[in-house]
């Protein structure tokens, strides 16, 4: 199969007054899985009409393997669409829903015959083409609105929040299916998500979007290992976000002024910073939490606080600690017999230097 790339080049809409997307630029390679993310009300399902042709940018070039799209009609783009909602034809069964589209293409018989059988193989549903949307569940529904999609060999899938009407263990085995479906296929796909997990599991790469403006772009681990700014820090992953200045180094140091927290030290490290207003993120996993007094390690910067609140999770603890005026979060491995510790009890908290990022904005 031909794979093809998607590229957008300065794209801005507006819906009146309402600038939806702002000066997008993005590029989606051929065969690669492409989660758009963000939260609700971003422009991600507005991006993902424009690409279908559903919806019209009022500046910038949309194009596909090199060649512009945007005046191109959407029956004409060959795109394939899956919604939230399935938007199954009720009344049609499995097998004519499916079909559906390529009658419309006027396909022959035998094509027909074979392409939808072959189509209903591939999501593992061979044996239901004779039921009714209505008497399928959620999972074998969305996996009709797929074969619906994929029998007409669309240049590019897309996704629209496919997930997100299923249930959580539902999600998960869904979620692994689209992804194999679609390296079977090998087709460019662009998948829109405002689950930060979602994105990570499956994506090749993603987009983080707010507010209209994409903020960066990047594989799970380059995103969480290194946010550009506080939105994208707090939205893959949690993060501890503290508002400060970076001061002058000093020698081999520098410290940085932690709002309601103090002057923290740090050695001068890749990160060159300027002095001036920051915010300091850090991975509650990338913190150690120890009861007051017990023995340090010096490697570790040291914070002294309160334990308002825990969260056992299993597989760990989740620990808001009170540092100055700050609230922190901190993830402690659970192991079995691990005593939590209560609310108002004095801890330090540790936290690998080498992991923290200090971010402009
Ligand atoms: P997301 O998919 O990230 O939730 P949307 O792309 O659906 O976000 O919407 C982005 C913004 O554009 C929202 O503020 C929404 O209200 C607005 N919007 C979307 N479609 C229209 C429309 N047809 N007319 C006016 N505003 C719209």
């Amino acid at each position: 199969m031909n794979k093809v790339s998607l590229e957008a080049r300065g794209i801005g809409l507006s819906y009146g007054a309402t600038r939806v997307l702002r000066d997008i630029h993005l590029r989606v390679e051929p065969g690669e899985f492409f989660a758009l993310l963000g939260p609700s009300g971003s422009g991600k399902s507005t991006l993902l009409r424009l690409i279908a042709g559903f919806a019209q940018h009022q500046s910038g070039e949309l194009l596909v393997d090199g060649q512009d799209i945007t005046g191109v009609p959407p029956h004409a783009r060959n795109v394939g669409m899956v919604f939230q909602s399935y938007a199954l034809w009720p009344h049609l069964n499995v097998w004519d829903n499916v079909a559906f589209g390529l009658v419309e293409r006027r396909e022959s018989r035998e094509q027909i015959r074979s392409k939808t059988a072959a189509a209903l193989d591939l999501v593992g549903l061979g044996d239901y083409g004779q039921r009714r949307p209505s008497q399928l569940s959620g999972g074998q529904q969305q996996r009709v609105a797929l074969a619906r999609t994929i029998v007409i060999a669309p240049r590019l899938l897309l996704l629209d929040e496919p997930l997100s009407n299923l249930d959580k263990n539902l999600r998960v085995q869904m979620r692994d299916e689209i992804r194999h479906l679609q390296r079977k296929l090998g087709l460019t796909t662009i998948f829109v998500t405002h689950d930060q997990e979602e994105a990570m599991t499956t994506a090749d790469r993603m987009a983080v979007l707010d507010q209209g403006v994409l903020q960066q772009v990047g594989t799970a681990a380059e995103l969480f290992d290194f946010p550009v700014n506080r939105f994208v820090a707090g939205f893959v992953g949690t993060a501890n976000l503290l508002d400060g200045r970076v001061l002058q180094a000093q020698g081999d140091t520098f410290g940085f002024d932690a709002q309601g927290v103090g002057v923290l030290g740090f050695p001068r490290s890749a990160q060159v910073l300027q002095p001036g207003p920051a915010v300091m993120a850090f991975r509650p996993h990338q913190v150690e939490v120890r009861p007051a007094g017990q023995a340090r390690d010096a490697s570790r910067l040291w914070l002294q606080g309160q334990v308002e609140g825990a969260e056992f999770m299993g597989e760990r603890t989740r620990y808001r600690v009170r540092v100055g005026q700050a609230l922190l979060v901190a993830d402690q491995t659970h192991a079995a017999g691990m005593p939590l510790i209560g609310a108002g009890q004095e801890v330090q908290l540790g936290i690998d230097r080498a992991q923290v990022r200090f971010l402009d904005r």
